[in-house]
């Protein structure tokens, strides 16, 4: 009997006194305020803050107190880690948690950012030959590990928001994707019967960008054909649709399942209102998992949530 209770108290000691430990922490910190120049970092660089209903930017603020206390963010190549880059980065990365119960990443610990694009060392096989080059990047979140973030390329986004594009968002979605051990281009669901849609929209808009990669592939052919890395240029008149309604999902997207979930993500953020006319059932099932509704939100249309 007395082993008995000795391994219930070791149990205790070892594995919940931490748990209880680590969410009156993440209470806390959730409870700090944010400070006055935070606050107006935040207000003034998430475009999408100011459309919140005001439960929602309270919540969205205590995640980022939370995030800020958190995670560890290191400057590189020279890079002074400022406040401005600190919040900006936050803030983009909370949007994504809105409306969920939440440990706020918790297999992340730093945030690297550099200047403006880095070089890694990037290894690709053929048969047996293993080949090694350098290639240029905006940004990188390792499996349970960093997420690396170029803050030029960040701010190019931000100031060019009909692109679609924001490094942030992401790489910050690749996070999410891998809470449940797997990088597959499905984020975890609370409930088994929430994501139930999921598979069959995403295969079927993954399968379409990837077709219409592969046209615009088959047109460069052609002599005044349209250079394939126009894909944000919005100049494909091949297909007979808006102009608007085309590549609101960059190419990128379409190189695996997971890469297709991250460019998603952004576009559902930043261009929601292109994305919700072109892609409706995608827009649609983003909306379910992100409980909330952009478009919405900045049509002003109905409060969001
Ligand atoms: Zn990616």
């Amino acid at each position: 009997m007395k082993t008995f209770l000795a391994i219930v108290l070791l149990a205790i000691l070892v594995w919940v006194l931490p748990l209880l430990w680590q969410r009156w922490r993440r209470r806390y910190l959730r409870s700090r305020k944010l400070t006055a120049q935070q606050q107006a970092i935040l207000s003034e660089r998430l475009a999408l803050f100011p459309y919140l209903p005001a439960k929602r930017q309270q919540e969205l603020q205590e995640n980022i107190s939370l995030f800020l206390r958190d995670k560890e963010f290191v400057g590189c190549n020279g890079l002074g880690i400022t406040e401005e880059i600190r919040v900006v980065i936050a803030a983009h990365a909370c949007l994504l948690l809105l409306q969920r119960e939440n440990n706020c990443y918790p297999n992340l610990h730093t945030v690297l950012v550099y200047p403006d694009a880095y070089l890694a060392e990037e290894t690709h096989y053929q048969g047996q030959v293993q080949s090694t080059h350098l290639s240029a990047r905006a940004g990188e979140s390792h499996y349970r590990g960093p997420v690396v973030i170029s803050w030029e390329d960040l701010q190019r986004g931000l100031a060019q928001p009909q692109l679609g594009h924001n490094v942030a968002i992401h790489e910050f979605a690749h996070k999410l994707d891998e809470e449940d051990g797997y990088v597959d281009g499905r984020p975890p669901f609370e409930t088994s019967s929430e994501g139930k849609t999921w598979a069959p929209v995403m295969r079927e808009a993954f399968a379409k960008l990837r077709q219409r990669l592969h046209a615009e592939y088959s047109d460069t052919a052609k002599p005044d054909a349209v250079p394939s890395d126009a894909d944000q240029s919005d100049t494909d008149q091949s297909m007979g649709q808006d102009k608007s309604q085309l590549w609101v999902l960059d190419s990128y997207g379409a190189q695996s399942p997971a890469e297709f979930f991250a460019v998603a993500t952004e576009a559902f953020f930043i261009v929601p209102g292109r994305m919700e006319a072109a892609h409706p059932e995608l827009y649609r099932e983003m909306q379910n998992y992100f409980r909330t509704d952009p478009a919405a939100l900045l049509r002003g249309s109905r409060p969001g949530g």
